[in-house]
């Protein structure tokens, strides 16, 4: 099958969270099911300096949106890439959607519109000798082209929207409706029509064959008012097209056995060769070079991510006889919360405020648990990468957290199953339960080594989930009538 996958972002050309993650592995797995994926993207400029003069003009829109657009045919670290190049929309430097003092750029609406009317124009065969035969959107960004699919004059082809992110819904108000080109019955409540605005996220959501999301529990999640952030009703309303498929990742760039940013590698047979690993965390993070248990955070200090709440438990932790080492950047106050406790818990605490790829790696080689106190998760990576590094996951039940993480209750410890430790509610003294779950368990050796075996056995790459998507494709295409 031929595969039109429509992303804002894609890794390794330009990330701002997983969405880049799955829009750039997906394709390369996807390829051992017989799909051949192309992506359309945005043409920043990290993707134009990327993809270079290597690229082929293949069509030019004359009129998008206002703006001459070209499509751009590249190939880069194995994924087939079609480059939307509209410097008028794309050619900003730094962050993809929002300007620099932070807030979204005005005209969001237009530079994603104009991406989703080019997805749906190509899927229509704009280009010359290739059309796909489904088109795979992730996140608001790309919500309209199923909607644009739909008003067509072409049959229309089978569409999966893939949300990664409730939280980013793409509203935007009525006043821009005339701009869409789209007709006037589209904005309906069947439509794109949101509370009296527009909503890229809910025509997708409304319009899309399929709709997944990153985790079966997240699925079933939004489908509810605490987590469905307003679009609860819609996702139930279309529950038999929703599914979770849990996200993978990249088991090459994630493997202690061969990691080049360790002092010391090592795998399932050998995790006592993660000692010198512990050591180095230890001395960068200026903690006491003792037995006690290092717990970690690799996170966005932010209110989704719990760090509130792990802020209020952090004495705890300590007089638990726990360690912590905080590496992450997010909301002013938590990075100051955080900061400050180096200095009322000296050798017990440590904080680095940044985005350091190198460091969360040590991270997962040398700390023993990893914290992870989401109020909500799609999906979550952090967990998957401490899976796989023998850092036992701490998480909340909640979304991908509670679908990767084996908790280790007396049943699943009882026949080796257990991978982490689940807690819920996310409330502080829950936490604070859990952190003394697993202390006490730290302190069996037995249990712990069974435990971090047990987790670096998990499948965390992409190949289950690679064939549940092909297995998704198939079945859309099944529902085309063939001529
Ligand atoms: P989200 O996308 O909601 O932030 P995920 O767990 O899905 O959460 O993905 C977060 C990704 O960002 C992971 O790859 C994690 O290792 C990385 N990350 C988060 N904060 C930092 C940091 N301060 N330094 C390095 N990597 C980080």
């Amino acid at each position: 099958m031929k595969v039109l996958s429509v992303a804002s972002e894609i890794y390794p050309l330009i990330k701002t969270g997983g969405l880049a993650d799955v829009a750039g592995a997906l394709p390369l797995a996807l390829s051992a099911f017989g799909m051949e994926t192309k992506t359309l993207i945005p043409g920043y400029p990290a993707v134009m300096k990327a993809i270079g003069d290597k690229a082929e003009k293949l069509h030019t829109f004359d009129n998008l949106f206002g703006e001459r657009a070209d499509v751009l045919s590249a190939r880069h670290a194995g994924l087939d890439l079609l480059v939307l190049d509209a410097p008028a929309f794309f050619n900003r430097f730094g962050n993809p959607y929002n300007a620099p003092h932070g807030e979204g750029y005005s005209d969001n609406w237009r530079r994603f519109g104009a991406l989703c009317k080019a997805a749906a124009e190509i899927a229509s065969g704009a280009l010359p000798g290739w059309e796909p035969d489904l088109v795979h959107c992730h996140d608001w960004q790309a919500a309209l082209t199923p909607v644009y699919m739909r008003f067509a004059e072409t049959p229309e082809k089978p569409s999966i929207l893939t949300i990664h992110n409730i939280a980013f819904q793409g509203n935007f108000g009525i006043d821009i409706f005339p701009w869409l080109g789209l007709p006037p019955h589209a904005l309906a409540v069947d439509g794109i029509e949101y509370y009296g605005n527009v909503s890229f996220l809910k025509g997708g959501l409304q319009t899309a064959w399929s709709v997944t999301t990153v985790s079966p529990t997240y699925a079933r999640e939004i489908q509810t008012a605490q987590y469905g952030m307003g679009l609860e009703g819609l996702i139930s309303a279309r529950a038999h097209t929703v599914t979770g498929i849990v996200n993978g990742i990249d088991t090459d760039v994630w493997n202690p056995a061969t990691d080049d940013s360790l002092v010391s590698r090592y795998s399932a047979h050998k995790p006592r060769a993660r000692e010198p690993n512990r050591q180095a965390l230890s001395e960068r993070f200026g903690l006491d070079n003792d037995d006690s248990p290092i717990f970690c955070v690799v996170s966005r200090l932010t209110w989704q991510k719990g760090m509130d709440i792990l802020a209020e438990v952090v004495g705890d932790l300590v007089a638990m006889g726990g360690k912590l080492a905080v590496l992450g950047t997010g909301e002013p106050g938590l990075e100051e919360g955080f900061r400050n406790m180096v200095r009322f818990y000296p050798g017990r605490v440590g904080t680095i405020i940044g985005y350091d790829e190198t460091l969360s790696h040590i991270q997962q080689a040398g700390a023993d648990a990893i914290l992870i106190p989401s109020r909500f998760e799609p999906c979550g990576l952090t967990q998957l990468y401490g899976l796989r590094y023998g850092c036992v996951p701490v998480v909340a039940r909640t979304g991908g957290l509670a679908d990767t993480v084996i908790d280790a209750n007396p049943a699943a410890l009882a026949v080796n199953a257990a991978t982490g430790i689940q807690f819920s509610p996310v409330e502080p003294w829950a936490l604070s339960h859990a952190i003394r779950r697993t202390i006490s368990l730290y302190n069996n050796k037995k249990a712990w080594l069974g435990l971090q075996k047990q987790g670096m056995k998990s499948d965390v790459s992409w190949k289950a989930s690679a064939g549940l998507y092909a297995d998704l494709y198939r079945k859309l295409d099944l529902m085309v009538s063939k001529p």
